[in-house]
């Protein structure tokens, strides 16, 4: 079989100065290299004058602050979904009264100038967060962010982040802040080349939702990327070629012109259908998801309408929250699914930080063993929602390991006048024990990202370990396949609602071993729907079979790619 190296990345067949890494939002875009611009770095130490008077100097941390948040509020104004939230809770982690305390106790006890009474004091809170682990571990991050664009405000160094340039560029960078991703504008911004991340890292999905080529963990090679040169991304492949010929450019830009639409039919070639769903976490969100021409809903992230919140929002507040994206599709499928609170999404009034494990804690459906009534709170507000609206609502649990498990689910829905429930399979288990689960639940929706994350036991928020969280890894695709076997045992639908669904090579690979539907940022749909309507369901097995029989993540890509020549014609 014939194939381009560029298009495949098969390790020792690409051209020497290509750099790889995760292709983890398609497309093809070529362009200068703007490097992200750096914070300004560590701040000397260096002290106050004796007999200073150390109170203005503290002072100033606090206006500091509260220009950066009105700075980054403002921004929030300008955009609106996941990008506004993130904006936010920047805006108010610059405020943070703990860090700005904790800066000003600095300068005065220490008598050191503010900046470096802000390093010192934000290097504190980040150490703190780092050691609870999860989704606060993570939020160290942020606290970094935070950090130098105070410091750049009080030392008058330029903002780091996203640069403005007249013309459109590729972005490349060590890693993005969640700032600095929900500045992205897919007008300036080509492509995105990052050094850290995975595929379900910020950077991903919000590269995903805005339709940016991307790729990411990149590592080393990121460092011969010098500013302006020119390089072409081909964010399926994972590659990145630098100084690429005039005719590649071409091709790029004329691919990156054409505007592909979904007419809201999901099928293969030989006609047979292939539920194109969205995945969604707010009215908004629905409202793209319904103008995209998404067949429903597959996965409704309800956690993500009470993420802010210390309590556990009332009944009534839920039918609020849930009926406008229901309302989005009338007649149409929408898969609510209850709380994933725990992990990466913790909720104060369910989930306990001090486990020592979140990921494997006390997470998604396990938080009902603690807090039983909110998943009773959860239903009754759901069973409401559905009554008022015409959608036809489907409701399944997170983290579901074992046939008790679903069964007590069932059994909870049904008491609440719920009739269609079903589990997402996201823990190996529930993949191994698919046939006996979906004798009592009605449906199964695999969650390729937790999934991934624990057959290869590799945290998926770390960008370190990327090459392992790739739902590519034909171990996890041996689950996808056992999920779908005990589907067709009790005849029972199996959809996928990960990031896998929104590859459209991979969704080729996960309708070949039985799959159902596809739920995916709204974004995915046309390019998803168009290479599906070009494969024939035969052929999209034969895919399958070879990418469950490669022996790497990497062998099972390269090789359903080089047989899906419609990628390129695509520029997927
Ligand atoms: C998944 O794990 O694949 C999934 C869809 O759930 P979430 O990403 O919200 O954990
Ligand atoms: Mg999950």
């Amino acid at each position: 079989m014939s194939q381009s190296p560029e298009r495949t990345g098969t390790p020792g067949t690409l051209a020497p100065d290509v750099v790889r890494g995760v292709g983890v939002s398609p497309g093809l875009a070529a362009g200068p290299v703007a490097r992200l611009a750096p914070p300004a770095g560590e701040p000397a130490v260096s002290h106050l004058p004796a007999g200073a008077d150390a109170d203005p100097e503290a002072a100033r941390i606090a206006e500091a602050a509260r220009t950066v948040a009105a700075d980054l509020t403002g921004l929030a104004a300008t955009v609106d979904g996941e990008r506004r939230n993130l904006l936010e809770t920047t805006a108010q982690m610059a405020t943070d009264p703990a860090l700005l305390k904790a800066a000003a106790a600095q300068v005065r006890e220490a008598r050191v100038t503010a900046p470096r009474a802000v390093w010192d004091a934000a290097g504190r809170v980040a150490e703190q967060l780092r050691a609870l682990g999860g989704y606060m571990a993570e939020r160290a991050r942020d606290v970094g962010d935070v950090r130098d664009r105070i410091i750049a405000e009080l030392t008058g160094a330029p903002v780091p982040g996203v640069p403005r340039r007249p013309e459109p560029f590729v972005l490349v960078a060590a890693d993005l802040a969640p700032a600095d991703t929900a500045l992205l504008d897919p007008a300036q911004v080509r492509a995105v080349v990052t050094a850290e991340g995975g595929p379900t890292s910020h950077t991903a999905i919000l590269a995903r939702a805005l339709g940016i080529p991307a790729v990411v963990g990149a590592g080393d090679g990121v460092a011969g990327l010098a500013d302006g040169r020119i390089v072409l991304v081909d964010g399926g492949a994972g590659t990145v070629t630098p100084d690429p010929d005039e005719a590649a450019v071409r091709r790029a830009n004329e691919r990156a012109a054409q505007v592909r639409t979904f007419d809201g039919r999901g099928r293969t070639a030989d006609g047979h259908l292939v539920a194109l769903l969205a995945n969604v976490g707010d009215p908004a969100g629905a409202r793209a998801a319904a103008a995209a021409g998404a067949q429903g809903v597959g996965l409704f992230r309800t956690e993500f309408c009470f993420l802010d919140r210390a309590e556990e929002p009332g009944v009534e507040e839920q039918v609020a929250a849930y009926r406008p994206v229901l309302a989005q599709f009338p007649g149409r499928k929408v898969v609510v699914r209850t709380l994933d609170a725990g992990a990466d999404k913790p909720l104060p009034f369910v989930t306990d930080t001090a486990e020592a494990n979140p990921a494997l804690g006390v997470r998604g459906l396990r938080t009902a063993r603690r807090a039983p009534e909110v998943l009773d709170h959860q239903l009754r507000a759901i069973a409401a929602a559905a009554a008022a609206e015409q959608a036809d609502v489907w409701v399944m649990a997170p983290m579901v390991a074992t046939v008790a498990e679903a069964e007590d689910f069932v059994a909870a829905c049904a008491r609440h006048g719920l009739p269609m429930a079903g589990v997402m399979v996201e823990v190996p288990s529930a993949a191994l024990l698919a046939g006996p689960i979906l004798a009592r639940a009605h449906f199964a929706s695999i969650g390729t990202n937790d999934l991934t994350q624990y057959a290869m036991a590799a945290d998926r928020t770390l960008g370190s370990l990327a090459d392992l969280t790739d739902s590519w890894h034909p171990a996890v695709l041996q689950l996808v396949a056992a999920t779908c076997r005990g589907g067709a045992q009790q005849d029972r639908p199996v959809g996928v609602c990960g990031e896998a669904a929104a590859d459209p090579a991979l969704a080729v690979v996960l309708v070949g071993l039985g799959v159902s539907s596809l739920s995916m940022t709204p974004r995915a749909l046309p390019d998803v729907a168009a290479v599906l309507a070009a494969t024939d369901l035969q052929r999209c097995r034969e895919l399958a079979r070879a990418a469950v029989d490669a022996e790497s993540a990497e062998s099972a890509r390269a090789a359903v790619r080089a047989g899906l020549p419609v990628l390129a014609e695509l520029g997927l």
